[in-house]
């Protein structure tokens, strides 16, 4: 099962239809309500939400789930996931994650809601929405959904640490330009168009995909038709203006 299935089938699915009650089989948390809780999955965090409260069940439901916590839905997220050395960067105490529970230390807690904000920003920001066009075969459709997540965040990073964070059209670099708090912000493009893609498509981090920033990257996804500017022909129109 992917990141992206267990996000978008379990916590945006299941838990959400739930009115965002989660099962436990013994009691593991024992968390004042209102506190953030990540979830953890793979070694990663993929999701939040608030606590709401703890319930025990005199008789245990299904016989094995023995009480729930209910989570406020209102809260819910999933983001791009987080790492432990992210964690760690933040609270140094983190230096992997449980498979049972976790605390971190509540003086952290703006810090931590700053990392989920930015990536929630990073998963909206990354490829730009792809127009739909008539003329694609359903299979190729869904490749590209398919491709979308966990492994598109790796080849991401394979990229940026390839080419560098900075903007293979223009140049541009968030963290000259804004300063250091924005070192590691870019678009990754994907330079085939979605017509070229095939079933047995792999992303090749490094021949496929290059760091734009978003201003060339919208320039990119301009192009009349099913395909976006090379980055030369972009690069070209630059330099003439
Ligand atoms: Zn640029
Ligand atoms: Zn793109």
């Amino acid at each position: 099962m992917s990141i992206e299935d267990v996000q978008e089938d379990f916590f945006l699915g299941e838990l959400k239809k739930r009115n965002g009650i989660f099962y436990f089989r013994r009691v593991g948390m024992y968390a004042p309500e209102g506190s953030l809780v990540l979830f953890q999955f793979d070694n990663l965090i993929i999701a939040s939400a608030n606590l709401h409260s703890i319930e025990k069940f005199d008789t245990p439901e299904k016989e094995q789930y023995y009480g729930a916590y209910q989570f406020d839905i209102k809260t819910l997220e999933v983001f791009q996931p987080i790492t432990v050395a992210e964690i760690n960067k933040i609270d140094g105490n983190i230096t992997r994650f449980s498979q049972s529970k976790q605390e971190i230390n509540s003086s952290f807690i703006s810090e931590i809601e700053e990392l989920i904000k930015r990536k929630q920003m990073a998963l909206l920001a990354d490829e730009l929405p792809v127009q739909e066009s008539p003329k694609l075969k359903e299979g190729a459709k869904k490749q590209v959904l398919v491709n979308s997540y966990e492994r598109n965040y790796k080849a991401r990073q394979q990229c940026i640490d390839y080419y560098g964070c900075h903007c293979s059209v223009c140049d541009f670099e968030f963290a000259k330009f804004y300063g250091d708090e924005f070192e590691g912000k870019i678009h990754v493009h994907h330079l085939k168009a979605l017509s070229e893609i095939n079933e047995e498509y792999e992303v090749d981090p490094i021949n496929d995909l290059r760091p734009v920033c978003p201003n060339c990257h919208l320039a990119l996804h301009s192009k009349v038709g099913d395909k976006p500017y090379t980055i030369e022909e972009l690069k070209e129109k630059i330099y003439r203006n």
